[in-house]
């Protein structure tokens, strides 16, 4: 199957006479295989292009490409927008067993197991899909009932093998340290510093470029005022996640790494000073 691209960057609808729209066989024809989107830009239909190589000769800025791609043979998992990545299938951990996810670079790893951390919704290549969309999607299959977990905030069995080995020893007792906190409690950068060393800054470092998020809970790290800090995915995210995460639990408690003492906090105190 060959399509037309659009590069988004090299689009300069404002200052073309939409070339690629009036030139466009299927569109004289009078169907809408580009319309112009709500950006001013054009939007190029994946199902009514016949791949005829003529917006690509007329855009003044070379801003089309024609690429070819297999036969789609099902409606994809998660979808970056319209022409955007896709990915198909969904791996599911099964308790006791080993699930692994393997390829090249760019063929939706990430993605896969952001989807099954709750991190990223999957879409199935559509708008303003609802977490109801998609239990109903995977209904009576494992893929809902796992997923169910993830969305009410539960423990789930995503004990992923993680590739610690390769990184820096200060970022490994970090993201270790992290690893321990519990499920329903937030610790500050401050004390995981005074747990494994260094400062609270260079603990915010690691969380910042934490490769297992959020697998490795650097949503739960907060300011020692329990204030959120940052959080890579955006603060929105690591909101979501800590609201899902509340247990109702009342009091700190302490955890032992590396022969020291990591204070945790009930993640409510993180969200009562917020509101
Ligand atoms: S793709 Fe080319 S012809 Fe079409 S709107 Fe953009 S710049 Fe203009
Ligand atoms: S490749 Fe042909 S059919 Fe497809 S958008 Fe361009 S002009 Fe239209």
């Amino acid at each position: 199957m060959r399509i037309a691209v659009l590069k988004k960057d090299s689009c300069r609808s404002k200052k073309c006479g939409t070339e690629c729209l009036r030139f466009c066989p299927p569109v004289r024809t009078g169907d809408e295989t580009i319309v112009i989107g709500a950006n001013g830009k054009p939007v190029i239909s994946e199902e009514l292009c016949v791949g005829c190589g003529i917006c690509i000769k007329k855009c003044p800025f070379g801003a089309i490409t024609i690429v070819s791609l297999p036969e789609e043979l099902e409606k994809p998992t998660h979808r970056y927008g319209v022409n955007g990545f896709a990915v198909y299938g969904l791996a599911i951990p099964r308790s006791g067993r080993v699930t692994g996810i393997l390829g090249p670079n760019g063929i939706g790893k990430t993605t896969l197991i952001n989807i099954l951390t709750g991190e990223t919704k999957p879409n199935f290549g559509r708008d303003n899909v609802r977490e109801e969309d998609i239990l109903e999607y995977y209904a009576g299959t494992d893929v809902h009932d796992y997923l169910k977990s993830v969305y009410d905030g539960k423990q789930v069995p995503t004990r992923f093998s993680l590739a610690f080995t390769r990184l820096p020893a200060y970022t490994q007792k970090v993201l270790k340290a992290t690893v321990q906190i519990p499920l329903g409690y937030v610790a500050s950068y401050g004390s995981i510093a005074k747990a494994v060393g260094g400062g609270a800054r260079a603990v915010g470092n690691v969380m910042a470029s934490n490769p297992f998020a959020p697998i490795v809970p650097c949503h739960r790290v907060v300011k020692s005022d329990f204030a959120l800090g940052g959080y890579s995915g955006g603060l929105k995210v690591k909101l979501e996640f800590l609201n899902r995460e509340k247990r109702g639990f009342l009091t700190s408690k302490e955890i032992k790494v590396n022969r020291r003492v990591l204070q945790v906090f009930p993640v409510e105190y993180s969200l009562r000073n917020l509101s």
